[in-house]
């Protein structure tokens, strides 16, 4: 008998894809995805099924401004359908550097890209009161009337100096695809899924499905598949190579390993971003209290380590 393969979700964030050094182009973004590749492969070799997510915050600002440049040549796009469309094209950009990273290291896998659903509840408070920045910042005269105009939600972002859209940023419920990833996954595909936290959709009274203009936390949906395919282990891979207590400041501890109560009360007493490292150890804390073994939080150069359990920062059950 073989021994039962263990199963990751691998959360990328936003540097697998943009490198901030750079002028952002498509070519940086294939360029950077490429090397964000040995990632996953320390994964795949560290014995693991795979199913790889990832943010599309950039990507999806830059749609939104192809939308407004375009209005009255094309017909406009609402943000559900433009985070599917991100979805299928990163997710292409993704399977594909993967598929040729297998080729190059002779590795006999086949990869997939989905588009994903995702279940939202339509009277999720942060619909009512949206509070996630998305798109092109306006100054004040002008803000106020697109928002008229468009019926957007804009407020002051004060890292940024004017005034943007913001929409709601609801709770992932369910992965309508969790099946068929679960499926692929035991047929031996390393898949890609819930691409920028997936597209938000609600049911109707019908029990029919709606799409919804807002956009789910990647990390947090995230957590959510882990638990539906019933993952070992979810890795979120990020820009820090430790989550930090204190951070940023002279006093910074950096953390090696923290139980599900240790990471509630650093959280309660304010230790994680919200927006930022926020939402993972929400992510975190959720996949491990809803059957989840292990989260690993680290960056892409310390995947193989973090895994061996001699780097990142790993959260485990209390
Ligand atoms: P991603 O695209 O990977 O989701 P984010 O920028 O949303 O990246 O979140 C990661 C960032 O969170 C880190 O680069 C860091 O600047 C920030 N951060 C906030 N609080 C902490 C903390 N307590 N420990 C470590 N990093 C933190
Ligand atoms: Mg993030």
């Amino acid at each position: 008998m073989s021994e039962k393969r263990k199963t990751a979700v691998v959360a990328l964030g936003g540097n697998a894809i943009s490198n901030p050094d750079q002028r952002e182009t498509i070519h940086t973004q294939f360029a950077q995805t490429r090397r964000s590749m040995s990632g996953i492969l320390s994964v795949i070799q560290a014995g693991y099924d795979v199913v790889i997510t990832h943010g599309n915050g950039p990507q999806v600002g830059y749609e939104l401004i192809r939308v407004e440049a375009a209005r009255g040549q094309a017909p406009e796009q609402p943000l559900g359908v433009l985070v599917a469309s991100t979805e299928g094209w990163m997710g292409y950009m993704i399977e594909q550097s993967l598929m040729n990273r297998f080729k190059d290291d002779h590795i006999e896998k086949s990869v997939v890209s989905l588009v994903s659903q995702v279940l939202v509840s339509k009277d999720d408070p942060s619909l009512e009161n949206p509070t996630k920045f998305v798109g092109s910042t306006y100054p004040e005269y002008e803000a106020y009337r697109l928002a008229e105009e468009r019926g957007w939600t804009v407020k002051k972002d004060r890292g940024r100096g004017g005034l943007r859209r913001v929409v709601g940023s609801p709770e992932p419920l369910d992965i309508l695809n969790a099946d068929a990833i679960r499926f692929l996954l035991d047929s031996g595909y390393v898949v890609i899924a819930v691409g920028g936290g997936g597209v938000p959709t609600y049911k109707d009274e019908n029990g029919h499905l709606e799409g919804v203009d807002a956009v789910i936390d990647k990390d947090r949906a995230s957590a959510v598949l882990g638990n539906r395919i019933g993952a070992d282990d979810l890795l979120i891979l990020t820009a820090v190579e430790k989550v930090a207590l204190n951070y940023g400041r002279a006093d910074q501890v950096d953390l090696d390993r923290m139980t599900v109560s240790e990471a509630k009360d650093y959280h309660a007493i304010g230790h994680f971003q919200a927006g930022s490292m926020g939402p993972k150890v929400q992510a975190a804390i959720q996949f491990l209290e809803k059957g989840g073994k292990r989260v690993i939080i680290t960056d892409l150069d310390h995947v193989a380590e973090a895994i061996a359990g001699k780097g990142g920062t790993t959260i485990v059950p209390d």
